[in-house]
Order: C-alpha cells, then sequence, then structure tokens
C-alpha cells in the first residue's frame, strides 16, 4: 500500500490510500468482532446450563445481567489475570448489590469470611469488576467479604478458600501464581479503588495459592 502511493499525483493517492488504509483498518476491526461473536452463531456456543458453576465446592446465584458482558472466554479473549477485591460491606449485601441491574458492576466470585463461596458469573463472561475495560476482559473477579481496615475480617478461613478458587483458576488457565498476574483492583491501570488494601497479606496469598496447586496438579510425566 505505502509502495504503490509513490510516484506521481502522489499527494492524490497517499489520500485515497491512506482512506483506503482507514477502511482496511476498520474491516480487519469488523473481522475481529465477528471472530469474538462466532459463538454466537447457532450450535457453536459452549453449552450453557443455570446453576452451572466453574470452580468445584462453590455455590450460585445469578448476578442481573445489567451487570456483565456475554462472551465465550478463553476462546474469545485469553484469561491470564486474577483481580482480588475487598467488598467494603457484608456478603449478604454484595451478593444483592451484583443481583441489582443498576448496580453496574458484579465479580466472578464472592469470598465469605467463614469461606463459603458465591459465584455469580461465569468465567465464560466478563464481569465488570476492574473498572477497566481490557482488564475486565482478561480476568477473573475475586471479592472478599470485609473492610480493608479491618484486618481481622481477612480470615484463615477466607485466605484458605480463596486460594482454593485462584489455584483452580490459575490451573485451568495456566496463569502464572506471582504479583504480575494475581493483582490487586488498586493495581489495575487506572484503578480509583484501594482494596484490597495494605491489611491484604499477599506473601501468605501467593504462598497458599502455589501450595493448593502443587498438591492439586496432576504429577509430572517422567521423560
Ligand atoms: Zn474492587
Amino acid at each position: 500500500m505505502t509502495e504503490k502511493a509513490k510516484g506521481g499525483g502522489r499527494t492524490r493517492r497517499a489520500v485515497l490510500f491512506g482512506g483506503l488504509g482507514a477502511l482496511a483498518v476498520g474491516a480487519l476491526a469488523a473481522q475481529d468482532e465477528i471472530r469474538r461473536a462466532w459463538w454466537l452463531l447457532p450450535g457453536v456456543s459452549k453449552p450453557r446450563k443455570e446453576g452451572d458453576v466453574d470452580s468445584p465446592g462453590v455455590s450460585w446465584t445469578a448476578a442481573s445481567p445489567a451487570n456483565w458482558r456475554l462472551a465465550d472466554r478463553p476462546d474469545d479473549y485469553r484469561v491470564d489475570r486474577i483481580v482480588v477485591h475487598v467488598t467494603q460491606g457484608d456478603f449478604a449485601s454484595s451478593v444483592g448489590a451484583f443481583q441489582n441491574p443498576f448496580h453496574k458492576a458484579s465479580a466472578h466470585y464472592i469470598v465469605r469470611q467463614d469461606g463459603h463461596v458465591e459465584q455469580m458469573v461465569r468465567e465464560l463472561d466478563i464481569a465488570f469488576h476492574a473498572g477497566n475495560r481490557s482488564m475486565n476482559e482478561r480476568s477473573v473477579g475475586i471479592e472478599h467479604e470485609g473492610f480493608i481496615d479491618r484486618p481481622q475480617d481477612f480470615t484463615d478461613a477466607l485466605y484458605a478458600a480463596s486460594a482454593r478458587l485462584a489455584a483452580d483458576i490459575c490451573r485451568r488457565y495456566g496463569i502464572p501464581v506471582d504479583r504480575q498476574h494475581v493483582l490487586g483492583h488498586s493495581e489495575v491501570p487506572g484503578a480509583d479503588h484501594t482494596d484490597p488494601g495494605p491489611h491484604w497479606d499477599w506473601d501468605r496469598y501467593l504462598r497458599m495459592v502455589r501450595e493448593e496447586l502443587a498438591r492439586t496438579a496432576p504429577p509430572a510425566k517422567a521423560g
């Protein structure tokens, strides 16, 4: 395209080809959208059943569809991040908020202080939790019941349940267990939220996730 634009009538051709370039970019973007929407065609989407969950031992309560976006991850978007949140409220009010169509936010999971885990958005889909579109598209969001300024809210049972869940997510998508891939909401680019805050014990959490992963990962094949 650039080569052809050289020579006589250069300016005009440059304008012409520049215009075609914009069209081509537009067409590519449209193709990208089509590729991402292929699952809208009948018969090709992954089967979904109300009440299905993505991780063993978790319960299901559906978030309002207004608070998340339909997708088909990891086929349309690669999942390579876990974003850690703190609810700034109790478990029941957080579940209620995600069910409320006017809340405009959700997360895939909420971990209660006693270790119970509620899934509210399928991992296939994009929950609105990180305040950042591309981060939402690539991540699984885990909320933890509590307040960032109350370290006693982060119970042993909460850490254990969350680590078990995070390890399962890391194993299924091949996400490395490090602080680049397992991050806090406050670390998301452009974030105006401060959770999980200074009392969240990252060293402990990542150690527990690694231990859980080592315990559950299939033994490496010899040779
Ligand atoms: Zn958050």
